[in-house]
């Protein structure tokens, strides 16, 4: 399990996040279909974060489930999963999580505006990697999410 918070944060937001999955794509034999599958279903929806995880069923097919909006310019796993008492990550019930995905927004100028170094080329490099704090949260929650996907604005 993941420890999604601090011990002081955990005690103060236990059973937080979702109560129940999104709903659910086809089923897929692979993970890495399921996570194509969430990000043909964002497409050209550039305007905000989209997001959602890859679930495993006990026989072993994979599911995504529908993109969710961010609020803001920021996705929230709680949109899609929930926290038990101790504020860890719960399991959907029947479901095993074996992923994390989301989408970059078409932040281009702002991304220019904040990196006063950057030319075109790289704000358009920097929307298509992990930020980095989506990093810091795939390798904090990586025994939860072992993978995490990710689609930027310029992908073909
Ligand atoms: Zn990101």
């Amino acid at each position: 399990m993941a420890i999604r918070l601090s011990r002081e944060e955990r005690a103060a937001s236990s059973n937080r996040g979702a109560t129940q999955l999104p709903p659910l794509s086809p089923a897929f034999l692979h993970e890495a279909d399921a996570a194509n599958w969430a990000h043909q279903e964002i497409g050209q929806r550039r305007d905000i974060e989209y997001g959602g995880v890859i679930v495993r069923d006990p026989t072993g097919q994979y599911f995504a489930t529908r993109p969710v909006a961010g609020k803001g310019m920021q996705f929230d796993l709680l949109a899609v999963v929930g926290t038990g008492n101790d504020g860890y990550y719960l399991q959907p019930p029947g479901y095993t999580c074996v992923a994390s995905y989301h989408s970059h927004p078409a932040q281009h100028e702002k991304m220019l505006q904040r990196n006063l170094t950057f030319d075109v080329r790289m704000a358009k490099a920097a929307l298509g990697f992990l930020s980095g704090a989506d990093f810091y949260r795939d390798v904090h929650d990586r025994s939860f999410f072992p993978s995490s996907y990710l689609s930027g604005p310029d992908d073909p």
